[in-house]
């Protein structure tokens, strides 16, 4: 079974997670529902039992398992040839939260909260200048007081941090005042609640639960877009606390008014506190995040030595997504740990050549020319020239298009490189790809496959 399960999560967690992740997993037994796993080293079972515990899990459940909880432990080989190291990291990990509530079936009538990871505090969080409102306001709401902005709605894109404020206010709040009744939850757990309320006739239950927390938070609220008793739901939560001045705090990857299937009278009430974005990281907060993240595992007791300039290349060039970030730098420590060898930016380009390289090269507007007539068979005479037919127009403008995505030219500048055009002819080829982007599943490929082409 462990060799299906794996094929899942190849298919899951992508090629390169995988092969450093969780193919060094070795399947080693599974008893009273503890499926246990061997891992080379307690940095990869630590990672893994942090980012894919409940990948592993559900794939496991999916393939028939009997599975309760999974645990990590190291090797004993590597355990053996660590025993030269001084400190003793080696151990097995200790369960997450998770496990906990898995261990106990929750019964329905309490009110759980999602369990909260213990490192996503504000003390681990990394301010800076596209993030600093979202946090002072986050701060705010979780240092109590008088209800000031209700809901706080904070918005942004993907690993941007969301989710950690969130857990960051919940702990806050939960010290400051213990007897607070903080209820923290996706709202795919929330739909999901719901509907097992709905299924279980006690909807009333259900109902007088929600209503008697003093800080909800619900996460990544777009997922309720479009699913309508949910929303009719979540909207009667909502104002329930609202008007007994309860804090709520929403999540969302867009901004209200931009989720569609989401109805208007939920838009307007979502928007009616504060709406905060946070923006994607600059290069100053990312290389605070991969510091402090190096700091951290240091602190737990790694022995981990980065050459000056290699957290600067990760920063400038890896991605604005924190997650990712983070996880290129965990996969760096694991390679240097696994191959021996010291964290150099060699070693950096070798071990994330896939991340790096997409981000590493300037295209010129030449080459971005070369390759549209290539792939579409034309001449460059034919790109640049006056012939207005559609086999050439199209990649003409699909030719601009990219120009514009890809370099920092300007239109007027782009324009003159296509033969003398007026900049708005590249306005119009740029918004007419867009749009058919959207609509035209073969642009969208030729766009997708150029972008390959034009990175490697
Ligand atoms: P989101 O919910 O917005 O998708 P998360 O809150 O899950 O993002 O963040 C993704 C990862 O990046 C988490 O491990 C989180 O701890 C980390 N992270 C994001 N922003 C920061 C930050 N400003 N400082 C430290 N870690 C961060
Ligand atoms: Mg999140």
């Amino acid at each position: 079974t462990w060799g299906s399960v794996q094929n899942d999560l190849l298919k899951t967690v992508g090629q390169n997670n995988y092969l450093t992740w969780i193919e060094p997993l070795k399947f080693a037994d599974c008893r009273g529902g503890v499926v246990r796993f061997e891992a080379p080293s307690s940095f990869v079972g630590n990672w893994v039992a942090r980012n894919y515990r409940e990948d592993i899990l559900h794939h496991l459940v999916s393939a028939g398992v009997e599975v309760k909880r999974i645990e990590f432990d190291v090797a004993k080989l590597a355990q053996a040839a660590r025993q030269v190291r001084p400190k003793g990291t080696e151990r097995t990990m200790t369960p997450s939260p998770g496990d906990v509530a898995m261990d106990k079936p929750v019964p329905s009538a309490s009110l759980q909260s999602a369990p909260l990871d213990p490192r996503l505090t504000f003390s681990n969080f990394v301010v800076g200048k596209p993030n600093e409102l979202a946090h002072a306001s986050a701060r705010r709401v979780a240092e109590g007081g008088p209800v000031s902005f209700n809901p706080l709605f904070l918005y942004g894109g993907v690993g941007l941090g969301k989710t950690h404020l969130m857990h960051a206010i919940a702990w806050e709040a939960q010290a400051r005042n213990p007897g607070l009744k903080v209820l923290y939850l996706s709202a795919e757990q929330f739909m999901y609640r719901f509907v097992r309320a709905l299924r279980d006739r006690n909807t009333m239950e259900f109902k007088e639960l929600f209503r008697s927390v003093d800080l909800l938070m619900v996460d990544d609220v777009q997922f309720i877009a479009g699913k309508d008793s949910t929303q009719d739901e979540f909207f009667h939560t909502f104002n329930a606390l609202v008007d007994q001045n309860k804090q709520i705090i929403i999540s969302a990857d867009r901004a209200p008014g931009e989720i569609d299937g989401l109805e208007d009278r939920i838009k307007s009430r979502l928007s009616c506190g504060l709406v905060v974005d946070i923006h994607p990281t600059d290069y100053e907060l990312r290389l605070g995040v991969l510091q402090q993240r190096l700091q951290d595992q240091i602190a737990a007791g790694e022995t981990i030595a980065v050459e000056d300039g290699v957290l600067e290349c990760l920063a400038q060039r890896i991605s604005t997504n924190v997650r990712v970030l983070e996880g290129a730098l965990n996969r760096l420590i694991a390679f240097s740990d696994l191959v021996g060898r010291r964290i150099t930016l060699d070693l950096a380009h070798e071990a994330l050549s896939d991340l790096i390289r997409a981000h590493d090269k300037k295209v010129t507007v030449d080459e971005i020319m070369q390759a549209v007539a290539k792939y579409y068979n034309l001449r460059m005479t034919d790109l640049l020239g006056p012939r207005r037919t559609r086999t050439i127009a199209r990649p003409r403008q699909l030719a601009m298009y990219l120009a514009k995505t890809l370099t920092t030219r300007s239109l007027p500048e782009i324009g003159r490189r296509f033969g003398g055009r007026d900049h708005t002819t590249v306005i119009h080829a740029v918004k007419r790809i867009e749009a058919l982007c959207d609509s035209d599943p073969q642009i969208s490929e030729d766009v997708r496959s150029l972008l390959r082409t034009l990175e490697n």
